[in-house]
């Protein structure tokens, strides 16, 4: 008999890796907007068609790329964030897999236009299903532009498998609400089929969700700030009388990465256990902050999980924090935009 294995092309394997990271457009909204919040860029532009399914176009002010790292970006397992295991213990980028671009690549039409802050010209790629089409030099402006139009153009199962284009949207939106929660420093706008969907400028945390959530936030907001040894607690929890009957709006997020954990929300629902109805959902954004090390973000690349070291310590520092920031509003009416 003779030997059958054999290593799969990088198209392919691309395409199998891409499976993992882009589910759908708002999969590929969150990698692009990523990688342009790690390249630290101060303003990031959101532009999409047809929910996603058209275009998909992050603009940034970021560090730019090289011609070669440019090239680079697009390979599986390719990455600036990180260079050994020891790395993935002391994180704090959004990315590290480098993953993302070789798998959007792989399923889509690309462009990508970048420049150095150093260099006078940028580089243009045109990529098509993992092959560069073509490379060439441009006038641009500094940072990075990535285009991805006709997602799954080539898997025609995936393309036929997406959902509804305001369902689609939908999750787009969720996506751009948490990355721009978690950085009320940068300005973001969202462009979907010509119209201003959000303009966002950088500024407080509390401003942030007011322009996002509306005005009638404003007044109902309590801050939320509580450290120990092991970890920071702040953010801001809607009062009580505030609580809605539908979930939606609660957002947690450690070390500015969003997760879900029924375990944490359940941390601050303790906390306004007798101070809200039943079956009623506080608003809350809150964020923890603590070491790295301490922390395990390299579960799956999609899913919004983390692993914690000491959970219950995280879990009493939370229900702590909110219940002294309901506790104290009624002190103190009106919120300090100052804080
Ligand atoms: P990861 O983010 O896990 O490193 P990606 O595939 O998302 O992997 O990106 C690969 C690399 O390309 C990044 O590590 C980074 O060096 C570079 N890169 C991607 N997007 C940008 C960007 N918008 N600005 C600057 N560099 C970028
Ligand atoms: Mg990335």
């Amino acid at each position: 008999m003779p030997d059958i294995i054999q290593l799969l092309p990088d198209s392919i394997a691309n395409q199998i890796a891409a499976g993992e990271v882009v589910q759908r457009p708002a999969s590929a909204v969150k990698e692009l907007m990523e990688n342009a919040i790690d390249a630290g860029a101060k303003n990031i532009k959101l532009i999409v068609k047809e929910a996603g399914k058209a275009l998909i176009q992050v603009i940034d002010d970021g560090s730019g790329m090289s011609e070669t790292d440019a090239r680079m970006s697009l390979e599986r397992h390719a990455t600036s964030k990180i260079r050994k295991a020891e790395d993935l213990f002391s994180l704090y980028t959004m990315g590290f897999r480098g993953e993302a671009l070789a798998s959007i690549a792989a399923v889509s039409q690309m462009e990508m236009r970048t420049r150095l802050a150093s260099n006078e010209l940028g580089i243009c790629l045109v990529v098509e299903g993992s092959e560069v089409k073509k490379q060439e030099p441009v006038a641009s402006e500094r940072g990075t532009s990535i285009s991805v139009k006709n997602l799954f153009y080539n898997i025609p199962a995936r393309r036929n498998f997406l959902k509804s284009n305001p369902v689609e949207l939908k999750h787009i939106i969720d996506e751009f609400q948490r990355l721009a929660l978690a950085n009320p420093d940068i300005s973001f706008s969202f462009i979907q089929a010509d119209e201003v969907i959000y303009d966002l400028t950088a500024g407080k945390l509390s401003q942030r969700i007011v322009n996002i959530f509306g005005k009638s936030y404003q007044e109902q907001l309590a801050a939320c700030q509580e450290q120990t040894e092991l970890l920071k607690v702040t953010g801001y929890v809607g009062k009580p009388d505030f609580a809605r009957k539908t979930r939606g709006e609660q957002f947690l997020f450690v070390n500015k990465r969003f997760i879900r954990s029924n375990y944490l929300n359940h941390a601050v629902m303790s906390a306004f256990e007798g101070l809200i109805q039943d079956n009623s959902f506080p608003f809350y954004v809150l964020f923890i902050e603590i070491n790295p090390k301490h922390i395990d973000v390299n579960v799956h690349p999609t899913k919004t999980e983390i692993k914690f070291d000491d959970e219950r310590a995280v879990y009493a520092v939370i229900r702590s924090a909110v219940r002294q920031a309901i506790g104290s509003h009624n002190l103190t009416p009106g919120l300090d935009f100052n804080a």
